[in-house]
């Protein structure tokens, strides 16, 4: 008597590898309903099969979605508020005296939580508001983020 049937799955880090079809529900379901980023990467993570905790108290920064055991946490960060190098990101031209103060300081406090959460044996993903136009890509970035084991993630 076999113990089991199925075919074991081993998947290469970084290797998408699901049919058309999985890739057409994932798709379906990140475009329904909300659309903000966090939400984005929740319902894909959900999907891929992924189970995770939500805003931990307990951790640095509270992390938007932490895997407890893999001790991984992904913020997805607005472009504008947290200071990205891309299009939404830019300063506004008015008032930077009052903006640019404040933006600053939010990145100050990401890089320090980010640090915290290393320090504490942490990896840590940072996915940004304009990244969660493509999903296909970030669904593959996803995925080698939460299944390496190994390597080390530069962000
Ligand atoms: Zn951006």
């Amino acid at each position: 008597m076999s113990l089991t049937e199925r075919t074991t799955d081993i998947r290469s880090p970084g290797m998408d590898t699901r049919t058309p079809e999985q890739r057409r529900r994932i798709m379906q379901a990140v475009k329904s309903k909300d659309t903000k980023p966090e939400m984005i990467v929740r319902r894909l993570l959900h999907r891929m099969g992924y189970r995770y905790r939500l805003h931990r108290k307990d951790l640095p920064g509270k992390p938007d979605i932490a895997f407890v055991s893999r001790r991984k946490a992904i913020f997805v960060h607005g472009c504008f508020w947290h200071g990205h190098g891309c299009s939404k990101g830019r300063l506004p031209k008015s008032r930077l005296d009052y903006w640019k103060p404040k933006l600053d300081e939010n990145m100050r406090r990401d890089r320090m939580k980010q640090e915290q959460l290393r320090s504490l044996g942490w990896k840590v993903l940072v996915v940004w508001q304009c990244e969660t136009g493509d999903i296909d890509a970030l669904a593959a970035r996803l995925q080698y983020f939460v299944d390496e084991s190994e390597n080390s993630i530069d962000i």
